[in-house]
């Protein structure tokens, strides 16, 4: 899991600067590959832990470079 991904710009996406409700808008209408992790570029899926903090995890499986 990380805090930070690649957004379709190549820019940072910083997953705690969202607003809860405006993180759920974005999981109900991202696509694959819109989020990148930066550890390898593989595509992202936006999640949100049981205590309620946004986070941005793997589509497969986590990479060996992921910290
Ligand atoms: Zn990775």
């Amino acid at each position: 899991m990380a805090e930070v991904a690649l957004n379709k710009d190549g820019e940072f996406s910083v997953a705690s600067e969202f607003e809860p409700q405006e993180w759920e808008m974005m999981k109900n209408k991202y696509r694959i590959g819109d989020f990148l992790m930066p550890c390898c570029k593989a595509p992202a899926i936006l999640k949100t832990s049981p205590n309620g903090l946004p986070f941005f995890s793997h589509y497969s499986d986590e990479c060996a470079s992921a910290p």
